[in-house]
C-alpha cells in the first residue's frame, strides 16, 4: 500500500462488535476475563487498549515497520530506548539535539552511568574514532533542531551494523512522509507524535517503531512495565490527525519553500537554515534521503541584539510564539529562551544556537498572509 492509503486505513479495520468505521475510543482501565487468564487479549490499559493499538499499527504502517509502540510523549518514547542499556554503556549521539533529548542524556542517564558522546555528524566517520567495545547505541536527529542540518542516515546505519550497534533516529522534524530511516539501515525510528504526525497542536505523544521481533518484545518490557503510555482519547486523536499526514506535509513543503525564498533575501536575516537551498551544506543529502525539505526554516537576524530578537518574535501577527511545531498553525519560536533552554550557553552555541536566532514552523495557512506577517514582523522600527 501507498503512503495515503496507509495513513487511511493501516491498522483499522471496522469495529468487530459494532462494524463502527472508525476505530472507537475503548476509555477502559480493565477488560473482563471469561476465567483467569481467559480474556479477548487486553487485561489492562496501561500495557494494551485496542484504540491505542489501531494507531500503533498504522504509526508502524507509516515507517514501512512490523511494530509500532505508542507513548505518553516523546521522551516518554526516549527514556524506553534508554533503558535498554546498563551501566558503563557508550552513546553516540550528536551535538545539535533537541532540548529534552540532550537533558535526559546529561541530567538522567548520565547519573545511572551512561556516558554519551555528542559529534559533529556531518562527517559520520568520526564515529569510529569514538566507538569502543562499552558503545552499544547511536542515536540521531536529521534535520536537526534548530540549524537544520543534516545527517547522513545510510551511512552511520552501515558504520552502525559493521560495529554492531544498535542505532535510533529521531524522525520527529521529517515526519514519516518525508523520511523512512528503517528504510535506510536503522533499528529504531523515535517521533514525537506531539508535532507533525498528530499535526494539530492538541496531543502530546511520542512512539517507537521498529522490525526485529525480539528487540520489540524488550520495549514492549518496559513499556509495560514503567508506563508511560498513552490513554484511548489521545490514540483517537492522533488517528483522526493522521488521516491527513500527507496533504498536510505537502502543503507544509510548498508554504515552507515559499518563506525560505522570502527570507534568503531578506535585509534583516543574517543567516538562514533550510535543507532545500542547493547551497546547504547537505542539501545533496537531503535530496537523497528525504522526499521534500519540510516547514521548519531557522533565521539568525542580521545585528540584532537579545533585546531586539525579543522585539521582532513577539511582533507577528499570524504566527504565533509557542514552543513546539509540525501543527496545522505557524509558530515562530526563541531556542535559546524556549525549547533548548536547558543547554550551557557555550555548547549551545557551539551549534550555532546564537541569542539572535529564531525557528520558524510553517503551517497550511495562506501563504499570502504568512509573507504578509513576515514582513510587518521584520521591517518594525526599533523604538
Ligand atoms: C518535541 C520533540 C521531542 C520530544 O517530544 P515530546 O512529545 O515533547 O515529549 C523530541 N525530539 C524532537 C526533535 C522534538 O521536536
Amino acid at each position: 500500500m501507498k503512503f495515503a492509503t496507509k495513513a487511511i486505513h493501516a491498522g483499522q479495520e471496522p469495529d468487530p462488535t459494532t462494524g463502527a468505521i472508525m476505530t472507537p475510543i475503548y476509555q477502559t482501565s480493565t477488560y473482563w476475563q471469561k476465567s483467569p487468564g481467559d480474556n479477548k487479549g487486553y487485561e489492562y490499559s496501561r500495557g494494551t487498549n485496542p484504540t491505542r493499538k489501531a494507531l500503533e499499527d498504522c504509526l508502524a504502517a507509516l515507517e514501512n515497520a512490523k511494530f509500532g509502540l505508542a507513548f505518553s510523549s516523546g521522551m516518554g518514547a526516549t527514556d524506553a530506548v534508554m533503558k535498554l542499556l546498563a551501566p558503563g554503556d557508550e552513546v553516540i549521539t550528536g551535538n545539535d539535539l533537541y532540548g529534552g533529548s540532550y537533558r535526559i542524556f546529561t541530567k538522567i542517564f548520565t547519573n545511572y552511568g551512561i556516558k554519551f558522546h555528542f559529534l559533529d555528524l556531518s562527517d559520520p566517520e568520526i564515529i569510529r574514532q569514538y566507538t569502543n567495545e562499552k558503545t552499544k547505541l547511536i542515536w540521531i536527529e536529521t534535520p536537526t533542531n534548530p540549524t537544520m542540518q543534516i545527517v547522513d542516515i545510510e551511512a552511520i546505519g552501515k558504520i552502525a551494523k559493521e560495529k554492531n550497534l544498535l542505532f535510533a533516529v529521531d524522525n520527529t522534524f521529517a515526519s514519516p512522509y518525508l523520511q523512512n530511516p528503517i528504510d535506510l539501515g536503522a533499528d529504531i525510528v523515535m517521533h514525537s507524535v506531539t508535532k507533525y504526525i498528530g499535526g494539530h497542536s492538541d496531543v502530546v505523544m511520542g512512539a517507537l517503531m521498529l522490525n526485529d521481533e525480539e528487540l520489540y518484545k524488550k520495549l514492549w518490557f518496559i513499556y509495560n512495565a514503567c508506563g508511560a503510555t498513552p490513554g484511548p482519547m489521545d490514540s483517537f486523536l492522533v488517528l483522526r490527525g493522521i488521516k491527513t499526514l500527507h496533504l498536510r506535509m505537502k502543503a507544509h513543503c510548498e508554504n515552507g519553500r515559499q518563506v525560505a525564498e522570502f527570507l534568503k533575501t531578506h535585509p534583516k536575516v543574517e543567516k538562514i537554515y533550510w535543507p532545500g537551498f542547493t547551497d546547504h551544506p547537505n542539501h545533496n543529502i537531503a535530496k537523497k534521503q528525504m522526499l521534500d525539505f519540510g516547514g521548519m526554516i531557522s533565521i539568525v537576524l542580521k545585528g540584532a541584539d537579545l533585546q531586539e530578537t525579543f522585539r521582532i518574535a513577539s511582533s507577528f501577527k499570524v504566527f504565533s510564539l509557542a514552543e513546539s511545531l509540525g501543527g496545522v498553525e505557524s509558530l515562530i519560536n526563541h531556542p535559546v529562551s524556549m525549547t533548548h533552554g536547558s543547554i550551557p550557553k557555550a555548547e549551545r552555541e557551539k551549534a550555532g544556537v546564537v541569542d539572535n536566532l529564531l525557528r520558524l514552523s510553517v503551517g497550511v495557512e495562506d501563504i499570502e498572509d504568512l509573507l504578509e506577517d513576515l514582513k510587518q514582523a521584520l521591517s518594525t522600527p526599533t523604538l
